[in-house]
């Protein structure tokens, strides 16, 4: 039995079949090729930024003084 099996292009869902005559298999063309490897380039490169907010924090040990210790007037 030769039953050929369909898969469909994950770039545009065409109907592709499953040989080795689909060079571009899962995709139905290079093109669809290109264009899920440029995705995925342009994912991995994409760098997470250092948050500008993540570095405004400030550290005074000052700030933490005990409210207690205040001087209560008579
Ligand atoms: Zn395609």
């Amino acid at each position: 039995m030769s039953a050929v099996k369909y898969v469909s292009c994950p770039q545009c869902g065409a109907r592709v079949e499953w040989t080795q005559a689909s060079t571009f298999r899962p995709f139905c063309s290079q093109r669809c090729r290109l264009i899920d490897l440029a995705a995925w380039a342009s994912e991995s490169y994409r760098v997470p930024l250092a948050d500008p907010a993540e570095s405004d924090e400030i550290a005074d040990p000052d700030a933490d003084a005990d409210p207690l210790s205040k001087r209560r007037g008579s």
